[in-house]
């Protein structure tokens, strides 16, 4: 993967701007290796919300070239956008939300974006796109399983699959997949799993009842993927384990976290014991104490959550948050060390002592998916220099 420019610095480089992200592309390759290898089938890489956060184009670039098959987004925009970049145009593209009376349907067809089709409404609107575009629109059928979200609910699931027969006859539409979502993957046991199992398989026979025969049944996201080989099928749709976390570390699998958030620290000072810290001074000093100010905030993606429990990575040792996480920036505790403006701060990294992506979940009482996608604009994120 030495094509691909890497835009990291050492912990000590001397950052320029005030935070930055930066990945390692090598280890997204890596993970795709390493799932692949782990699933045995084709693989999904699902790069929807802008890859979690790390670049949409430049990951599916590289998860493409380390031999993911598929790329799959939510919005016809995200892609619209895959299909129109260098080197991305022939790796087939699923998105799935669409509204039934979707401006551009058509173009979206025309351009062998496949669309995955949760309603008969969407089925309709999919197949008048096939008629319009004149080339039929490649649909992959998900049925609901269990998750009560998207997808056909069970009473409909033969009605959805003669009409989808009927149109692939008619030439409007080709019935390219088979699909669902699992809804507690993460948890090895729960009872739903062995359900939605079940369900997907009364759903595909639903599909060949109507004989249909889609090139492609999927069902895994990377919980499933890497803990549960009956949900493989002929495609895996792994996303959070591509970006390096995996969901059921009661599996192992060799996966390296992709995306590194550093800062400096803006200023320091000695504040006194007794010293009310932040909104609310939810905290209040014990001890007279260097207090460092990092600019970065829940504006940022930084989890309000994690408010006098996270901890980042400064000069030379894990250091505690102090006090409420504010929009724009938060202060750390650094006792009686003489830390010094400018010192690198590491919120996420991938070293042994750095917090990561799971700490930060951790401390938030949320996941991993949820700190990544929510890193804010105002970070730059350099690695799409030369990219894209
Ligand atoms: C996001 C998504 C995935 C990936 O889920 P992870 O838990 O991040 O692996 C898989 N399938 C669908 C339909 C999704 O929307």
């Amino acid at each position: 993967m030495d094509n691909y420019r890497i835009l990291t610095e050492p912990v000590n480089g001397g950052m320029s701007g005030l935070a930055k992200a930066s990945a390692d592309w090598r280890r997204l390759a890596h993970n795709v290796e390493s799932l692949a290898r782990t699933a045995g089938v084709p693989m999904m890489a699902m790069v929807k919300a802008d890859a979690y956060g790390h670049g949409m184009v430049p990951a599916a670039r590289v998860a493409a070239e380390a031999g993911a098959d598929r790329l799959g987004v939510v919005t016809l925009k995200e892609a619209w956008q895959l299909r129109q970049s260098a080197g991305l145009e022939a790796v087939p593209v699923m998105a799935f939300f669409f509204a039934p009376e979707q401006p551009g349907l058509a173009e979206v067809v025309g351009a062998g974006i496949d669309l995955g089709v949760s309603s008969l409404a969407q089925l309709e609107a999919a197949a008048a796109a096939g008629d319009r575009a004149g080339t039929p629109a490649r649909i992959h059928l998900k049925g609901d399983t269990g998750m009560s979200r998207g997808g056909v609910a069970e009473h409909e699931w033969e009605l959805a699959a003669e009409a989808a027969a009927k149109h692939q006859a008619a030439g409007s539409v080709v019935v390219a997949g088979a699909w669902s979502h699992l809804a507690c993957a993460d948890e090895i046991g729960h009872p739903a799993n062995a359900a939605q199992k079940a369900a997907f398989e009364r759903f595909l026979s639903a599909v060949s009842a109507a004989g249909l025969a889609p090139e492609v049944r999927h069902l895994a996201n990377s919980a499933a993927l890497i803990s549960d080989p009956e949900t493989r099928y002929d495609l895996v749709r792994p996303g959070i384990a591509l970006y390096g976390y995996n969901p059921v570390p009661q599996f192992p699998v060799d996966l390296q976290p992709v995306v590194e958030v550093r800062s400096q620290v803006m200023s320091v000072k000695r504040l006194p014991a007794g010293s009310g810290i932040s909104y609310g001074h939810t905290h209040i000093l014990e001890r007279d104490t260097n207090v460092a100010l990092v600019p970065l905030g829940y504006a940022d993606g930084i989890p309000r959550a994690a408010s006098n429990k996270a901890e980042v990575y400064l000069a030379g040792k894990r250091r505690r948050v102090l006090g409420r996480i504010c929009m724009d920036q938060f202060t750390v505790d650094c006792g009686d060390d003489p830390v010094k403006p400018g010192e690198p701060v590491v919120l996420i990294g991938a070293g042994e002592q750095h917090p990561d992506a799971d700490d930060w979940a951790a401390w938030a009482g949320t996941i991993p998916n949820d700190v990544l996608t929510g890193l804010g604009a105002r970070i730059p994120r350099l690695w799409n220099r030369g990219l894209d």
